[in-house]
């Protein structure tokens, strides 16, 4: 069976750059994958010969072989060998990559795009993500609040709009190269022609030539800005947690994606009260007398000072829920968690005679009203 051009493969012309080559190719492999065609002998055929048409074409130097000697670079003796078969080729697509890009939502874009390898040096290339940190209040983080921020980032040109060129004028795709950023250096030697692969020495590898520079950016489409960004945070956000601003990152290159910006939230801690998820915990100190005969007091709570009464015969460390006292479920905004008091009893370290004396009665068993309902010291002060 005679091979097809790989150039009529992928559906391009042979002088296509490499993103022309890219795009024709992943089009085709959607189009013809065995998932997307099951049990279809002749999709799976053009599947394999699509992957092959990519491999070359999408390799420089393979690609270059392939343009001087046609299929026959890669027959035995050639470039490559294994020159049939889908299981052949070596390397370049690998099988699982494109199952997960295909169904696995992540898309092609993370599989592909961002490479730094020099062959897609005039390709889209997206931009990276940044990170800051913003530290709040505690209670900026439990009621929400909107900051604004400033950062220095890598922005498209708003003069030329990326493309580097002054405005009113364009880029031209470069005629050494074609566009592809790279030219063949053919060399005739004693063993015949030998050929190898180079960036562009006319546009240095970018396949494109700004006659005019755009004065804004030089020609390099991308500017260096200070942003004010608005934030809005929502209630209940945590320490450690991050909001994510997409595209907000740097920009990207030959219309590549821009970054994401991620901002990481530090809370300050508060003078009393701990957070523990969405629970608020705090230690409340008692009296040896207002834990045993129990007490109005007033302690601290998100929404304010509160009256709490304090039950007789509180033992130190026990612990009281108050539901719902808690901070906002930062994903619903309507849940919240819970306050947890935490009693502590001082134990009085000075004492006049009289209250010693005092104290010392309760030790006395004369004083017990009846043996059963001893409960140790505040269940007697109880009685
Ligand atoms: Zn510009
Ligand atoms: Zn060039």
């Amino acid at each position: 069976m005679a091979k097809r051009d790989y150039y009529e493969v992928l559906g391009v012309q042979k002088g296509a750059d490499e993103s022309e080559i890219k795009k024709a190719y992943r089009k085709l492999a959607k189009k013809y994958h065995p998932d997307a065609n099951p049990g279809d002998k002749e999709a799976e055929e053009k599947f394999k010969e699509v992957g092959e048409a990519y491999e070359i074409l999408s390799d420089a130097q393979k690609r270059a072989a392939y343009d001087q000697y046609g299929h026959a670079a890669f027959e035995q003796g050639g470039m490559g060998g294994g020159a049939g078969g889908f299981g052949g080729f070596s390397g370049g697509v690998d099988m699982g990559d494109i199952f997960e890009s295909f169904f696995g939502g992540s898309g092609f874009g993370d599989i592909f795009g961002g490479g730094g390898s020099s062959r897609r040096r005039n390709g889209p290339v997206n931009g990276s993500d940044i990170q800051v940190s913003l530290t709040l209040s505690f209670e900026e983080a439990v009621f929400g609040c909107s900051k604004e921020i400033s950062l220095n980032v890598t922005d498209t040109c708003d003069q030329c709009h990326g493309s580097g060129a002054k405005p009113g004028t364009s880029a031209e795709t470069c005629t050494r190269c074609r566009g592809t950023g790279q030219e063949r250096v053919v060399r005739q030697t004693p063993f015949g022609s030998m050929q190898s692969v180079t960036t562009c020495s006319v546009c240095g590898g970018k396949g494109k030539i700004i006659k005019e520079k755009c004065p804004k950016c030089g020609g390099q489409g991308r500017v260096r800005v200070q942003k004010t960004i608005k934030v809005d945070v929502p209630k209940g956000i945590n320490h450690g947690q991050s909001i994510r601003k997409a595209g907000l990152g740097e920009a990207g290159i030959n219309g590549g994606q821009p970054g994401d910006l991620y901002i990481e939230i530090r809370v300050m801690p508060h003078k009393q009260f701990v957070r523990n998820g969405n629970d608020i915990l705090l230690n409340v100190n008692l009296s040896m007398t207002q834990a045993a005969l129990g007490a109005n007091i007033t302690i601290p709570t998100l929404e304010g000072e509160e009256v709490y009464g304090v039950k007789a015969g509180t033992q130190p460390e026990s612990k009281v829920i108050l539901r719902n006292k808690g901070v906002w479920n930062v994903r619903n905004n309507k849940e919240r968690g819970n306050m947890i008091l935490t009693f502590k009893v001082n134990i009085p370290t000075k004492l006049t005679e009289k209250q010693k004396e005092l104290l010392r009665q309760f030790d006395d068993p004369d004083t017990e009203p009846k043996k059963e309902e001893h409960k140790g010291f505040f269940g007697k002060k109880k009685k």
